[in-house]
């Protein structure tokens, strides 16, 4: 079975998917850490994450994989696992600009699906129900208000012992929801057949049995 979770920065996607793949015994895929790794290796390289022509020529010499150990996923770039690099704001900022360029997303293509092939998924990302799994048999478009969703990035960034000012995470929040629902190729949209989720004000444990609740009755 697939699920998929799409939805905006700071949704509540990764903790809502982390809680589900356990609750169902599936594998949690973060597709936005794939787009983090190749973000991290172009500001590595001192190139622009926005220009395509300096990122295209890059994609050759990136080899991202996925691996999980213990249960939690960890990204590695070129064979070093750069987990511990990639939650940093100007990282999220430069996935943000990379995965614009349709090569990018291309390039990540095949290994998102790959991993669904061979696995029960609990996926998330921005273009998960639309692309990348239009045959999940759950689609959940998870959001909140963006005052909410970058309250709870500080936190979250804070757990991992990253501290950003409120204010900053807020423009960034905004930021990328307009490059991710604004760009061009495959943006971030609710898919046809998904289902809306507001979680401003519905605590993760409900938002996670409301979801567990549908994917048996579509596993039924
Ligand atoms: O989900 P996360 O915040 O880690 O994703 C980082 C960035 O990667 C997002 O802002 C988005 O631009 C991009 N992304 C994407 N498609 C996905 C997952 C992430 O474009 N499936």
């Amino acid at each position: 079975m697939k699920i998929a979770i799409d939805g905006p920065a700071g949704a509540g996607k990764s903790a809502t998917a982390k809680a589900l793949a356990k609750a169902l015994d599936f594998i949690y895929v973060d597709t936005g850490a794939l787009y983090r790794g190749i973000g991290l290796y172009v500001l590595r390289k001192g190139a622009k994450p926005s220009a395509i022509e300096e990122v295209v020529p890059l994609l050759a010499e990136i080899n991202i994989e996925m691996r999980h150990i213990d249960g939690e996923q960890h990204i590695f770039l070129n064979g070093e696992d750069v987990s511990g690099f990639i939650r940093t704001e100007a990282v999220s900022s430069a996935a943000s600009d990379v995965s614009a360029i349709p090569a990018v997303r291309d390039f990540l293509f095949d290994m998102q699906r790959d991993i669904a092939e061979k696995n029960d998924v609990v996926m998330d990302g921005r273009d998960i129900g639309t692309v990348v799994l239009p045959d999940a048999e759950l689609k959940i478009f998870l959001t909140a208000k963006p005052e909410t969703r970058a309250e709870r990035r500080v936190k979250q960034l804070a757990e991992k012992g990253v501290v950003e000012s409120f204010d900053d995470v807020l423009a960034d929040v905004i930021q990328r929801d307009y490059n991710d629902s604004h760009r061009e190729f495959r943006p971030l949209k609710l898919a046809e057949d998904g289902i809306l989720m507001d979680n401003t004000e519905l605590p993760l444990e409900e938002t996670v049995n409301k979801i567990i609740t549908l994917a048996k009755e579509r596993r039924a």
